[in-house]
Formats: structure tokens, C-alpha cells, sequence
């Protein structure tokens, strides 16, 4: 069985409402170390602060704003809203970013919020989980921009330009992907080996992009082995050695406190 730690999960998302604990469950049950729970709007990180509760030590949690929710993005309330999660014991900022596949919001609303969280993230020293997708220059400028600044973050779910990977890697920042890597589809296995060791996460992004075989499914942590797998094939090195890098990137990004992992 492979350790590993899934950097990015939706566990508050009411797909998990009928089964949560059983999710749960079976992500420890497949060798999970560690989930990070992640609140892409105060809602849910008020329901994913709950769920970090009842699961110490094994579910931690983060608070941010969605660019799909920009639009009501309030500075002065979400901030203030963010932070006393973070008091509470959220261990990043986010997911926030840019979205301009979608555009549910108005692209300098997103804009807008994203450097509000960034700037959030600064002052609080914790990281920040990116969410970004068509947007690759405003992402790029913003996250190295920050990044010079010391603010340290993922991009989350990542399937974008090497050009901006490399500007994140640059600046200290960690590329986490997801089951997307296991589709038939997928082509760029350089990106994968474009990370270096220090700097790869893996991720559910449950509810979505279940990896194969359990394509189409909901998806959960219990999965991410599969995605740790396809990387380490990319990468020409073993699934336990791609599971080790990812335990203890996830501990360094997100100041995890693991139990029993490796160093
Ligand atoms: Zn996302
Ligand atoms: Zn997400």
C-alpha cells in the first residue's frame, strides 16, 4: 500500500453529504496520511473547518474565495472572514485564482480578489492554493510578483503552460496535479517531469476528475495513488518514492503536522 497525502480536496462539498465519514474512512483504509480540505468559499470553509474538527490530526482545512465567486468578492468582509479561519487554524489561503475558461466572473473582479488574497496570504505568512485556468499571463505576473515577495503557494490541479510553471517553481512555489494526468488524453508527461522533486503535490480535487479507471465517478481521496502511480511512471522513479516526495512537500507547504511519515 501507498502512503500518500492528498494536498487538495473538496470534502465539504455536499457530494460527500450522504458518506463523508466512509470517504474518509476509506482514504485512511488506502494509506492516506493527511487531507487538506479545501474551503473555496466561506461557506465551505466554515463546513470543511467542522470536518477538520471531527478528523484531527488527519483532515486539515483552508479558506479562500473562488475567482467563480469574484464577483461578490468583498474585500473588507471576506477578508476579515479568511483571517479568523486562519485563527481557527486554516493552514492556507485559498483555493483563489483566476478563471478565464468560465468566466462566471468579471475578469478584473478576479483579478481584483486574487490580489486581495495574495496580498492576505503575505501578511498572515501562510500559502496559497491557485486556481488557474486560460489565464496563464495575469497568473504568471501575480504569482511571481508574490512569490518575489516571499508568499509561497500551489498551483493547484495544474495542466497549464510550462512557461508559468516554471515562473511559480521559480519563485519557491509547489505544482500539484491531479487524475487529469491519468486520462488517456493526456499528452504533456514533460510538465510532470518539469517539477523538481521538492516541489510536486498530488491531489484528488474530489468530487471531480476521478483518475482512471474510476473515470466519470465521483471521485475521492482514496484515488490518489492513482494519480501518484502515473506520475512516477512520467517520471521514471518508483510510486513509493513519488508517495514519499509528495507526504513531505505537502508537510513543508502547509506546515502539516504527520504522523509516521518518512523524511
Ligand atoms: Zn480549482
Ligand atoms: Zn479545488
Amino acid at each position: 500500500m501507498l502512503a500518500f497525502v492528498d494536498s487538495h480536496t473538496h470534502l465539504a462539498d455536499p457530494a460527500f453529504d450522504a458518506d463523508r465519514d466512509d470517504v474518509i474512512a476509506r482514504a485512511r483504509d488506502a494509506g492516506a496520511l493527511a487531507l487538506v480540505c479545501i474551503g473555496e468559499s466561506l461557506a465551505a470553509a466554515e463546513r470543511a473547518r467542522a470536518i477538520a474538527v471531527r478528523h484531527p490530526g488527519f483532515v486539515s482545512f483552508t479558506a479562500g474565495v473562488h475567482p467563480h465567486d469574484a464577483d461578490t468578492f468583498d474585500a473588507e468582509r471576506d477578508l476579515a472572514a479568511i483571517r479568523a479561519e486562519v485563527a481557527a487554524g486554516a493552514v492556507a489561503v485559498g483555493e483563489c485564482g483566476l478563471d478565464y475558461h468560465y468566466d462566471h466572473s468579471p475578469r478584473d473582479r478576479q483579478i481584483a480578489a486574487f490580489e486581495a488574497q495574495l496580498d492576505l496570504a503575505y501578511d498572515l505568512e501562510r500559502p496559497v492554493v491557485v486556481h488557474t485556468r486560460e489565464a496563464a499571463d495575469d497568473t504568471l505576473s501575480l504569482v511571481y510578483e508574490a512569490g518575489k515577495r516571499g508568499v509561497v503557494g500551489v498551483l493547484h490541479c495544474y495542466t497549464g503552460s510550462h512557461d508559468l510553471a516554471r515562473a511559480a517553481l521559480d519563485v519557491g512555489w509547489y505544482v500539484s496535479f491531479s487524475g487529469i494526468v491519468t486520462f488517456k488524453r493526456w499528452t504533456d508527461d514533460e510538465l510532470l517531469r518539469l517539477v523538481p522533486d521538492d516541489r510536486l503535490l498530488a491531489e484528488s480535487d474530489a468530487p471531480y476528475l476521478a483518475p482512471t479507471p474510476h473515470r466519470g465517478k465521483r471521485n475521492e481521496p482514496a484515488w490518489v495513488p492513482r494519480t501518484v502511480e502515473r506520475l512516477a511512471q512520467a517520471r521514471a522513479a518508483t510510486a513509493e518514492h513519488v508517495a514519499a516526495l509528495v507526504i513531505d512537500n505537502a508537510r513543508r507547504c502547509f506546515g502539516l503536522a504527520i504522523a509516521g511519515a518518512p523524511r
